[in-house]
């Protein structure tokens, strides 16, 4: 190398590296949310979770729209989740901006930031370096193309399950959501003098409420069991659509070249749906905890 190129080499300011930030995704269902918590409580401790489901940003409804509850949290702070007035809804470009400022307050506190939900169109906002509110990469007959530009230095990861199993885990999730006091809940919604100020484009849209809604709010008693085995159907039949588009999503940033590590998480599903609580478990640690881990590793000694 000639002198003067060594010196210039030396004496360069190394360049800037974007900000590390882990990032999981995947369907409604799939187990973003306890993979980002079994994580971060035993072996990225430094972390703080950040949720990208934009019905889980606001405050209420927590059994319907399936929040992580304080004791699932295990202790990990999480931005974000629930904490927002339902009375407002937060349009991709105002997520951009919240979720910047947590990211810059959680790498000033150097510590690692871990973004975790199903809306796909909020972590495109979030994560790409020019971000036009008018461009929709996701929906249409000819959607925008999807930038790889990102201004974080980010790990993707995909939790993934085959979709016939995952359809079964979440009709069954549904069921189990009502056995835990879903109905209740919509009924004290609809019912709360808050309701009319809740913005008609965010909680209102969560998965239950309008399925519910006349079932709920109907005045007449006659075939109130039908319109009870309707809203259960559509409840599900909606949940699983959801988990289908959330996929297709998916792939489309793959498409669009996010380089997104998949992880199936199929084998430990079957296991859960096939009552093996102990194998499911094993499975789990094994084939998802385990792998992510030295993903997460590999891309935080990088
Ligand atoms: P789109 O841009 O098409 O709205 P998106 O990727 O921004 O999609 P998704 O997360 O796919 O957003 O959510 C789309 C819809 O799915 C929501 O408007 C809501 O009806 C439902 N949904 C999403 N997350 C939840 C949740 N946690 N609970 C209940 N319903 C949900």
């Amino acid at each position: 190398m000639p002198h003067s190129t060594m010196l210039q080499h030396c004496n360069a300011t190394p360049p800037r590296r974007h900000p590390k930030v882990l990032v999981i995704l995947g369907a409604t269902g799939a187990g973003k949310s306890k993979l980002s918590v079994d994580m971060a409580s035993t072996f990225f401790p430094n972390s703080e979770i950040i949720n990208s489901d934009k019905i889980q940003l606001y405050r209420g409804l927590d059994i319907t729209t399936n929040k992580m509850t304080l004791s699932q949290q295990l202790g990990v702070t999480h931005h974000l989740l629930g904490q927002l007035d339902p009375v407002n809804s937060v349009s991709p470009s105002e997520f951009r901006s919240l979720g910047s400022a947590i990211i810059a307050d959680i790498f000033a506190r150097r510590r690692l930031p871990i973004i975790v939900g199903g809306s796909n169109s909020l972590i495109y906002a979030l994560l790409v370096k020019r971000f036009d509110p008018d461009c929709d990469v996701f929906n249409g007959s000819k959607p925008d193309p999807v930038s790889s530009e990102l201004r974080y230095n980010c790990c993707f990861i995909w939790v993934d399950v085959f979709l016939p199993v995952l359809n079964e885990y979440l009709n069954k999730r549904v069921d189990s959501m009502l056995n835990s006091g879903m109905l209740d809940e919509l009924d004290e919604f609809f019912a709360s003098p808050e309701f009319d100020s809740v913005s008609e484009t965010g909680l209102k849209k969560a998965i239950g409420v309008p399925e519910f809604k006349k079932y709920l709010t109907n005045d007449c008693t006659n075939f109130e069991e039908d319109l009870y085995e309707e809203a259960v159907r559509n409840v599900k039949e909606n949940t699983c659509q959801l988990a289908k588009r959330q996929m297709g999503k998916i792939q489309r940033l793959r498409e669009g070249k996010w380089d997104l590590r998949r992880i199936d998480a199929t084998a430990a599903f079957k296991a859960a749906m096939g009552l093996d609580g102990e194998k499911a478990a094993r499975i789990w640690e094994r084939q998802v905890v385990e792998t992510s881990v030295k993903i997460v590793n590999r891309f935080l000694k990088d």
